[in-house]
């Protein structure tokens, strides 16, 4: 039976990694900043809490994580626990740059110290490279990273401290640079969670009417139970690597929205209004991705189309609401 370490295991990835890792026969130990007030939502709702045993640690602090290796002895590492919202990232610039780059940091030297045959899994982000001249589009690999936000500016040195470590000590570092991927467990901070939560609550008659920033900009969006099963992949192949984790395909946040409304029946013209409050500094207009790389090399490929994933996330939104509801949770 492999160990494997997930930080960040109350986010969305993490809860469905783990589902996919137990189904792999893994133990799996969940790292969390705060149990007491850690939200288990996830890991409840996909019925899993009591299958992973759970630590409190703080991936700032470097000899904590050695201990949590000490103990442990983990095969394999994801490392998943991110200030992951570009948005908040203009309004808490320093802490996410000290979170994001100094947790992958410890890690990366704690594997140094303790045992440099685990294999770790850094969560990269297509955010890294910033706004791509469209004619170049899509985006692969070998593009320039060139971040437009205090979010992708983490990640981007996050990427290369995880490259550097690599190419330096031969530590076996895979790292999945991800475009945009959604699920029902995403946090109500995100526009895509904002607008199915919303447009259900106005068919349900408690909200009257969406408030969006820019709905121009074009995303590449996936489902994230099939951008976790590449984690895995990424692992569990011969050489570490880095891979572009995309859909190939950009659709605008206007497309999205007016898919869930008219999915449910809405007038998006009458029940969307535009804040301009919600634009952010700088904003990425279009960017998409090419996944050939991780075709070729992992035999993984996304088949979700667009309208499949829509539907997906609202069935699975019904869901939620319902367990939510039975489980007298808010
Ligand atoms: P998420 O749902 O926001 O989960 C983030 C996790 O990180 C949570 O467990 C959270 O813990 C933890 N975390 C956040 N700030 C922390 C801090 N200061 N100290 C300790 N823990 C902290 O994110 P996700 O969508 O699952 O994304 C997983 C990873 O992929 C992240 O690294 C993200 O940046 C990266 N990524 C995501 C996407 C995407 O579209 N989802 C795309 C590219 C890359 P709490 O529960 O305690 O808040």
């Amino acid at each position: 039976m492999k160990t494997a370490i997930i930080t960040g295991i109350t986010g969305q990835d993490g809860a469905y990694l783990s589902r996919l890792l137990l189904d792999k026969n893994y133990k799996v130990i969940g790292v969390a900043r705060n149990l007491l007030a850690g939200n288990l939502n996830g890991l409840n709702f996909l019925n899993i809490t009591k299958d992973v045993e759970l630590v409190e640690a703080n991936l700032l602090d470097l000899s904590n994580i050695i201990r949590l290796l000490e103990k442990y002895q983990p095969d394999e590492i994801y490392n998943l626990a991110a200030q992951s919202s570009v948005g908040l990232s203009f309004e808490q610039p320093i802490g996410t740059l000290e979170f994001n780059i100094i947790s992958i940091a410890n890690i990366l030297e704690a594997v140094r110290i303790v045992n440099k045959d685990i294999k770790v899994y850094q969560s990269s982000s297509s955010e890294m490279y910033g706004n791509v001249d469209k004619n170049k589009l899509p985006i692969d690999e070998s593009f320039i990273i060139h971040p437009a936000s205090p979010y992708g500016i983490s990640k981007a040195s996050a990427h290369w401290i995880s490259v550097n470590y690599r190419e330096a000590y031969k530590i076996f570092i895979a790292c999945g640079i991800l475009f945009n991927h959604e699920s029902v467990l995403r946090r109500p901070n995100f526009v895509t969670k904002k607008i199915i939560t919303s447009a259900l609550k106005i068919k349900s008659g408690e909200l009257q009417y969406l408030t969006v920033g820019n709905t121009s900009v074009q995303r590449d969006w996936g489902y994230v139970p099939e951008y976790v099963k590449v984690m895995w992949k990424m692992l569990n192949v011969n050489e570490a690597d880095d891979y572009v984790i995309c859909s190939g395909e950009a659709h605008s946040l206007q497309e999205f929205i007016e898919k869930v409304f008219i999915t449910l029946k809405l007038d998006p013209v009458k029940l969307v209004k535009t804040d301009k409050a919600l634009f952010r500094p700088v904003e990425l207009e279009v960017i998409y991705g090419n996944p050939a790389k991780a075709k070729n090399k992992l035999d993984w490929s996304y088949q979700m189309s667009f309208d499949e994933l829509i539907g997906q996330l609202i069935e699975d939104e019904i869901k939620y609401a319902e367990w939510m509801k039975s489980n007298k949770r808010n």
